[in-house]
């Protein structure tokens, strides 16, 4: 990142203190106080996929996780925590798991990628790549389409994983809470598919 850049984002944060900030003042003192999220995120870290920017929401809003291709490991302690403390202590109703449409990270797990941490990492994935591939000899899909199929395929994936974890199963067990959505974010649109849509209170996925 150039200084250049640095610059523009220190001048953007004293645009948002004047423009935002103040004047919803009452709102900003009000989370300042206490944050009470009803909405975890589990996102990419790619650029592109600014939670609060894509969705048309406040800070306040969200909790959010979000690393290389959106991934929930059973090992993770870092996606443990933040689970547990959003639906124990901030009593989160809604998780969305959103994948994005020209995932790095999704590409890489198509391609094989010979790093060895970002390797490790997308193993935990490569259950999606299995079915996409099916999916895509089954449809004679283009790599673009594949792409597509294998993003939606781990989005589902990991959802399965997030059910799995003994402290969502054991919610689920006494009823619908939390809520689980699946989406797809379109970097070329900017436009959200639902994939897995939790409001209905079963998910279709
Ligand atoms: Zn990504």
């Amino acid at each position: 990142m150039s200084k250049h850049t640095i610059d523009d984002l220190l001048k953007g944060n004293e645009q948002f203190v004047s423009e935002e900030f103040y004047p919803h003042a009452a709102y900003y003192q009000a989370i300042a106080k206490r944050q009470s999220p009803k909405v975890l995120w589990i996102g990419c870290s790619d650029s592109r996929v600014s939670e609060d920017v894509i969705t048309g929401s406040r800070p306040g809003t969200m909790f959010v996780h979000r690393n290389v291709a959106n991934i929930i490991a059973f090992n993770d302690v870092n996606v443990a925590s933040i689970i547990e403390y959003g639906v124990v202590h901030l009593k989160i109703e809604d998780i969305i798991v959103c994948g994005h449409t020209r995932c790095g990270g999704i590409a890489a797990i198509e391609d094989g990628v010979h790093e060895n941490y970002i390797a490790d990492w997308l193993c935990i994935a490569s259950g999606a790549k299995d079915a996409a591939d099916r999916i895509a000899r089954e449809k004679h899909l283009s790599r673009e389409q594949k792409l597509e199929v294998l993003t939606a395929e781990n989005v589902k994936l990991q959802i399965k994983h997030l059910k799995s974890l003994a402290i969502i199963r054991n919610m689920h067990a006494g009823g619908p809470l939390p809520r689980i959505h699946g989406w797809l974010y379109r970097v070329e649109s900017g436009k959200i598919d639902v994939l897995v849509d939790g409001r209905a209170g079963h998910e279709a996925g």
